[in-house]
C-alpha cells in the first residue's frame, strides 16, 4: 500500500518555504496563539521551525515553559528499557544491531532471563518498562515478546510495559493488546522517503510504507495508545518534524487520536555503524527548538527523552516540554545483570542511576512520578484525550505523581533521597487545591508508610 496520502512531501517542502517568510510579528503572532493550548497548524509549524532569531527563540522557549507548567505542572514520569533480543536480520546503516555488525556479542532473552532483568529494574525503583528488540523473525517474533511481557506482569511488581518493536500484522498486534502492554512505539526513523531507502538497504525494515502505516493496524487491533517518532540525525530536522506532525495529524483525523507520545531520539554513535559521521547533525540549540516547536504543536502528547542525551541537557529539556525521561537505563540484553558496552544498540550519554536522577530532579523543582494509574483505569487513547484536553487529568496525575514517588522513596531510595523527597512531598501535598482529594492523598501517604503498595487514582 502506497502512503504518499500520509506524507507529502512537497507539501511539507512548501511549508518549509513559505515559513522562511513570516515577518518577526507574524512569528510572535503564532507563538501568542500557541499559549491558549489548542496547538498548531502545520503552516505555524513550518513558520516556527525556521526561526533563528534569538530574542523569537527565548519567545518560543518562554511559551514551551509556561505549556509545559499549565498541562503537566512539574511532574515528569519515569521508565527504564529493558533490552530482549540484540538479534537483528535487518541493516540499518546507524545502528550496532544491524545484521553486518559482527563486531556485536548477540543475544536473545529467555522470558525467566527477561524477568530477571525486570526484577533488576524494579529494584532501582521503576515502575514502568520500555521493552525494545531487533527484529529477527525466528528469534523476536510476536511469541517471544507476548511471553516475555506475560512473564514480567506475573513475576514482577511492575505496572506497565510498552513496547518499541518492529511493525506487525494486525493479528499479532491483537497478541499484543491482549498480554496487556500500555503503549506500542515506533519510529519512522525518517518520513524522508529517499534517505529512508539509503538508510534501510536490506531486510524487512525496507518496506517505508508498512512501517508507517504500523500505528494503522495497531489502532485496528485495539491498542489505542502509540507512540511516534523521528531519528533526528538522519535528514534534515525541520522536515522531519513536519513528517512527524503530519502522520500525527492523519491519525487524528481519521481515527479521532493522535499518537500518545512523541520520542526524540537523537542519532548517538554505535559500534559498528555504517555512518561515518552523523548525515545532518543538529546542535542543542536546535534540539532545543525541536522540544519547544512540539510542545506547543501538540501540547497534550506526552513528549519522551532518553539517555541517548547529556545530562545537563537533559536537565533543561524537561523545563521546555519533556514529559517522560528513562533513567539508569542499559541498552544491550541482560545488561542490568551485566553491561557488556560490545553488545548495546549505541553509546549512552547520561550514565547517572535512577536515585541520583530523582535528586537532579527535586532540586530542579520537578516531581517525580512512577504513576501507571491511566493505563489501568482504561483512561487511554480517546478517553485520555478528553479528560487531558479539560485539564480533569492534572487532578489525578498530581496526586498519583505524589503517591508514586512517596512509595519509591519508603521502599527504594537512599537517604539522601528520602531526605529531599520527604521535603517535597510536604509541599506538593499542600498545593493540592481539591480538599477531598488532598485529605484523601494524606490518608493514603500514612497507608503508604505503613506498607501499602500500589495506591492510586
Ligand atoms: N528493531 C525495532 C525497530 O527498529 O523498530 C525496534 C527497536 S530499535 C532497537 C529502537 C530504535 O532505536 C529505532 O527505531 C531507532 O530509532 C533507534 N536507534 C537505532 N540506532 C540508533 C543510534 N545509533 N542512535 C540513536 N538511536 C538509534
Ligand atoms: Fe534492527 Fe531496529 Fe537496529 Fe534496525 S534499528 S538494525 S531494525 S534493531
Amino acid at each position: 500500500m502506497s502512503t504518499y496520502h500520509i506524507i507529502d512531501e512537497e507539501k511539507i517542502n512548501k511549508l518549509l518555504i513559505e515559513g522562511k517568510k513570516a515577518s518577526k510579528s507574524e512569528v510572535l503572532d503564532i507563538i501568542k496563539k500557541a499559549r491558549d493550548c489548542y496547538g498548531l497548524s502545520l503552516e505555524e509549524v513550518g513558520v516556527l521551525l525556521q526561526v533563528e532569531d534569538e530574542d523569537l527563540l527565548n519567545e518560543l522557549f518562554q511559551t514551551a515553559r509556561y505549556i509545559k507548567e499549565t498541562i503537566y505542572g512539574n511532574r515528569i514520569v519515569l521508565f527504564a528499557p529493558l533490552y530482549t533480543s540484540n538479534e537483528c536480520t535487518n541493516n540499518c546503516l546507524y545502528c550496532g544491531f544491524r545484521m553486518e555488525n559482527k563486531l556485536l556479542h548477540r543475544r536473545t532473552l529467555s522470558p525467566e532471563e527477561i524477568v530477571h532483568e525486570a526484577k533488576a529494574i524494579e529494584s532501582q525503583g521503576h515502575k514502568r518498562i520500555l521493552l525494545v528488540c531487533g527484529e529477527d523473525a525466528k528469534k523476536t517474533h510476536i511469541d517471544h515478546i507476548v511471553d516475555g511481557v506475560t512473564a514480567i506482569y506475573e513475576n514482577a511488581d511492575i505496572r506497565r510495559i510498552n513496547v518499541n518493536a518492529a511493525p506487525m500484522t494486525v493479528e499479532d498486534f491483537k497478541k499484543l493488546k491482549k498480554c496487556g502492554i500500555g503503549t506500542f512505539q515506533i519510529f519512522q526513523e525518517t518520513y524522508h522517503r529517499e534517505t529512508y531507502k539509503k538508510m534501510h538497504p536490506t531486510g524487512a525494515k525496507k518496506d517505508y510504507d508498512y512501517r508507517l502505516t504500523a500505528v494503522e493496524r495497531a489502532f485496528q487491533a485495539g491498542i489505542d495508545d502509540f507512540g511516534i517518532g523521528p531519528l533526528l540525525g538522519l535528514y534534515d530536522y525541520k522536515f522531519d518534524i513536519l513528517g512527524t506532525l503530519m502522520h500525527s495529524q492523519y491519525m487524528d483525523q481519521k481515527y479521532s487520536v493522535g499518537p500518545h507520545t512523541i520520542s526524540v531520539p537523537r542519532l548517538r554513535p554505535a559500534l559498528g555503524s555504517k555512518l561515518k559521521e552523523i548525515p545532518f547533525p543538529i546542535t542543542d540549540e536546535e534540539f532545543k527548538k525541536i522540544i519547544a516547536v512540539l510542545r506547543l504543536t501538540v501540547p497534550y502528547t506526552g513528549m519522551i527523552l532518553s539517555t541517548r542525551e547529556a545530562p545537563h541537557l537533559r536537565d533543561e529539556l524537561i523545563n521546555l516540554g519533556i514529559s517522560q525521561i528513562s533513567a539508569g537505563s542499559r541498552i544491550n540484553p541482560g545488561g542490568y545483570e551485566e553491561d557488556d558496552r560490545d553488545a548495546t544498540q549505541f553509546e549512552v550519554n547520561d550514565e547517572r542511576s535512577l536515585d541520583e536522577m530523582l535528586r537532579v530532579i527535586v532540586k530542579n523543582g520537578h516531581l517525580p512520578s512512577f504513576c501507571t494509574a491511566c493505563y489501568r483505569n482504561h483512561r487511554t487513547g480517546e478517553a485520555f484525550m478528553e479528560l487531558a484536553k479539560d485539564a480533569h487529568i492534572h487532578e489525578f496525575c498530581h496526586p498519583n505523581a505524589i503517591l508514586t514517588f512517596k512509595e519509591n522513596l519508603v521502599s527504594y531510595a537512599s537517604e539522601q533521597t528520602k531526605e529531599i523527597g520527604e521535603k517535597m512531598i510536604k509541599e506538593e501535598i499542600n498545593k493540592i487545591e481539591n480538599e477531598k482529594i488532598k485529605e484523601e492523598t494524606i490518608k493514603r501517604i500514612k497507608q503508604i508508610e505503613e506498607g501499602q503498595k500500589d495506591l492510586y487514582f
